[in-house]
């Protein structure tokens, strides 16, 4: 007999890398080689999936076919390699266990994932063994990110370690036909986490936890939540004296509340939401979206004091759905936490902080191991001409740990990036993927540093990596940096704050070589010692020249004039029209008396206790007190936010038409540009009673004019034409879509922050890219010969 030898049967083995591991991808692949025939195993690997597969040779091709193209949703393949072996004549096809502990690993840990429809289905329904058990989930879905301590990710390495699973879970997980095979968190009402309802001194409160919460709710009360990545405070957002009492209990006057809505009807009664929004909401990291109001619908004006947006997200966790089924649809879910304090995550720091903002604990016993907020995304935007994607604010639980591909020069050791004092997240270059960090929140505080260096341990460990090259913010008051700074370091690099925005925003690009920049944010530590953040920059990852800024503005009381924007209007007004016109129209529009307005040009003339910024923040800050729509900053960011909101939404017109609209004068001098002057006819309209919306349409007109024209004088001299835009300000979409339309149409070629922030939350991934290129330009000048330069 010939065997001919296309019947021969062939052994490949394939090593798979991506979003391969908690996400259903080995029953996958075994439901796969069943359907092939084939032979084999697959496990779980430090580096991934290893599977091993016999057959014959046109089969084995198909199966890699169908395993490249038909992947369970959340699974992702990054890179997959297939060797052949000698085939061993094996029987079955199974599911090995993990292989190979110790070695580099590679797999990234999948995101926490919101219930999924068919869990959703079975905790309502009566007949299920999971009838409103608030801990369900399976492969599809649940808490991944949340509760692991260390890789690779399997049941013992989490919080649900502890939990025997019952006869009844077993069968299930290890049942290749079952949708909770090898579903880690796999739990049930008889071996999984139990909910327990505590009142303010820690005693128990009997009775179904549902009930309990949902007649507190209707008495106005306020709950602390245990949810996936923290504490929330929720109470009822329908109601205005809750949220007051929320209000003055967290000392939090204005601040915007998210809510979360029971489905998509309860939102759309509230807001408007086209289908692309009503996709992110729904989208397995389920981030809270921030959506128009409707005019029609009454809701406390306490949820958003002086905005038109609100923050929404729908339940993510079968705890939410659950919280829901009680008649209830729409609660404020604010994080649980002290203000600028970080979340707070287990039972006893709950009871502890709380206590005052609290009237009932609900809590339960599977630990959140790591801290991850929710994630704020702004949805895309359109106009006639354009369309923003949807925006990060920022990019947390749902999304964290998935990594950034950036470009970078060699794969060489990993690199540490601390990032910024405020809105922290850290970055870990390992190769050319970026693990940027959850949202740490603010280093000015102890809690917040101690949670980063915790966070920062727990992350080497889950990607196998202890980074020896450091990358910080060299600005002096930064605690982050002076912490980092006494961790051992082989190499320490500090980086620009507005070149780390700039680099941040290439990295996620993909850009290489040299660009244009405008970096505008509230402030950041300059080269030359002063308050940065109105910045026209051109460079690389390596380095970047200074072209344009603001011209510096004197900030009267330091802190005091960022919290109170007043000043720095009357400053730009001093500046623009000199000091008897400043005090007489200061009287007006800020209606304060004429000793207080004295005392602020003093500060000015002599210079005491008034530093100098060049601050795109600030600008906005003063335009807004002028306008009075914002005295006083009570969140970072309040006058601007304020500011922006009153352009929505832009206008049908087109282009042509939105730029015809008049421009308020500015002087662009030497390297410097000068807005006093626009300072000046703004206050004129201001007090001619001009309609607002009119006036900060033609602010934003007037600032998109203004950095169009610099950054075509900066290519004039440098002759780059690709742009990237970064920094806080940035966060604001009327400017981003009138810079975009000005700056394509002068025949740029614009990029901007869309998989991270805009602001200091997407500093690090900048910082690390920096740190990268510079590392390896030092073995360039020792005569590699390798140039990167595109000049
Ligand atoms: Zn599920
Ligand atoms: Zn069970
Ligand atoms: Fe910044």
């Amino acid at each position: 007999m010939v065997i001919k030898e296309k019947d021969v049967r062939e052994g490949r083995r394939i090593f798979i890398e991506g979003t391969v591991q908690g996400v259903g991808f080995r029953p996958f692949v075994y439901r796969l080689a069943s359907k092939f025939s084939l032979c084999g195993q697959v496990a779980n690997a430090n580096t991934g999936v290893v599977l091993e597969v016999e057959g014959l040779p046109k089969t084995l091709d198909s199966f890699l076919e169908e395993l490249r193209t038909k992947l369970p949703p959340l699974a992702k393949i990054t890179f997959l390699e297939s060797k052949k072996i000698p085939p061993q004549g094996l029987k079955k096809f199974s599911i090995a266990l993990t292989k190979g502990r110790g070695g580099p690993v590679r797999a990234p840990l999948p995101p926490d994932i919101t219930l999924c429809l068919e869990c959703a289905l079975e905790i309502k329904n009566p007949k299920e063994r999971r009838y409103l058990y608030p801990f369900t989930n399976c492969t599809d879905c649940g808490p991944r990110f949340t509760i692991v301590k260390s890789m690779p990710y399997d049941r013992e390495k989490t919080s649900m370690e502890n939990f025997n699973m019952c006869p009844d879970c077993n069968r299930e997980y290890g049942d290749i036909a079952d949708r909770r095979f090898h579903a880690q968190p796999i739990a049930c009402p008889i071996c999984g986490p139990q909910v327990q309802m505590l009142d303010r001194e820690g005693s128990e409160i009997p009775g179904p936890w549902t009930e309990i919460v949902k007649s507190a709710l209707k008495k106005g009360q306020i709950i602390a939540l245990k949810g996936l990545g923290g504490f929330h405070l929720a109470c009822d957002a329908k109601k205005t004296l809750p949220i007051q009492l929320l209000r003055k209990r967290k000392n939090r006057p204005a601040k915007p509340f998210a809510v979360m809505a029971k489905d998509l009807n309860v939102a759309k009664k509230y807001c408007h939401i086209n289908e692309e929004e009503s996709n992110l909401l729904t989208s397995p990291g389920a981030p809270i979206t921030t959506l128009l109001k409707r005019k029609d619908v009454y809701l406390p004006l306490e949820l958003a004091p002086g905005l038109n947006t609100l923050g929404v997200m729908f339940p993510y966790t079968p705890l939410h759905v659950l919280l829901f089924e009680e008649g209830l649809d729409l609660l404020v879910m604010t994080s649980g936490n002290r203000g600028g304090l970080p979340l707070v995550i287990d039972n006893a720091s709950a009871m502890e902080e709380l206590k005052d903002f609290a009237d009932l604990f609900l809590v339960h016993n599977r630990d959140i191991v790591n801290r991850c907020d929710d994630s704020v995304v702004m949805p895309s935007y359109r106009t006639n001409d354009m369309k923003l994607p949807p925006l990060f604010m920022r990019r947390s639980r749902g999304y964290v740990p998935e990594n950034i591909k950036v470009p970078v020069p060699e794969t060489g050791e990993s690199i540490f990036a601390a990032g910024g004092e405020m809105k922290n997240t850290f970055c870990i270059l390992k190769g050319d993927e970026a693990y940027i960090s959850q949202h740490l929140g603010e280093m000015d505080c102890l809690e917040g540093r101690n949670v980063f260096e915790e966070t920062f341990k727990r992350w080497r460990s889950f990607i196998y990596t202890s980074p020896k090259t450091l990358a910080y913010d060299p600005h002096p008051g930064y605690e982050i940096s002076r912490l980092v700074l006494e961790m051992p370091w082989e190499e320490k690099y500090p980086v620009q704050h507005h070149h780390a925005h700039m680099a941040a925003v290439m990295g996620e690009h993909g850009l290489e070589g040299e660009v244009l920049a405008a970096v505008l944010d509230g402030s950041g530590y300059g080269s030359d010692g002063n308050i940065w953040g109105f910045e026209i920059l051109a460079g690389d990852y390596l380095d970047f020249k200074r072209l344009y800024h603001m011209n510096y503005l004197p900030l009267p009381g330091g802190e005091k004039a960022v919290k109170e924007p007043w000043r720095v209007a009357l400053a730009l007004l001093y500046l623009g029209g000199g000091e008897k016109y400043a005090l007489a129209k200061g009287i007006k529009l800020f209606g304060k008396e004429e000793k207080e307005l004295k005392i602020m040009l003093n500060l000015i003339d002599s210079s005491f206790n008034t530093p100098l910024a060049s601050s795109g923040g600030r600008l906005f800050d003063a335009v807004a007190a002028l306008m009075g729509l914002c005295q006083e900053n009570t969140y970072e960011g309040e006058a601007a936010i304020r500011l922006s909101e009153l352009t929505f939404p832009l206008g049908d017109n087109s282009i042509e038409e939105r730029e015809a609209l008049s421009l308020y004068p500015y002087k662009i001098n030497g390297d410097s540009i000068d807005f006093s002057s626009l300072a000046v006819a703004l206050a004129e309209d201001v007090l001619k009673g001009k309609d607002k919306k009119i006036i900060a349409l033609r602010f934003h007109h007037t600032l998109a004019d203004a950095l169009t024209n610099l950054l075509i004088l900066a290519r004039d001299l440098t002759g780059l034409e690709r742009i990237v835009l970064g920094g806080g300000v940035f966060q604001n979409r009327a400017l981003l879509v009138l810079c975009q339309e000005r700056l394509n149409k002068a025949g740029f070629k614009v990029y901007y922050p869309c998989r991270i922030p805009a602001n200091d939350g997407g500093l690090s991934l900048g910082q690390a890219l920096v740190a990268t290129w510079r590392r390896w330009q030092k073995d360039v000048s020792s005569g590699t010969g390798k140039n990167f330069r595109n000049k």
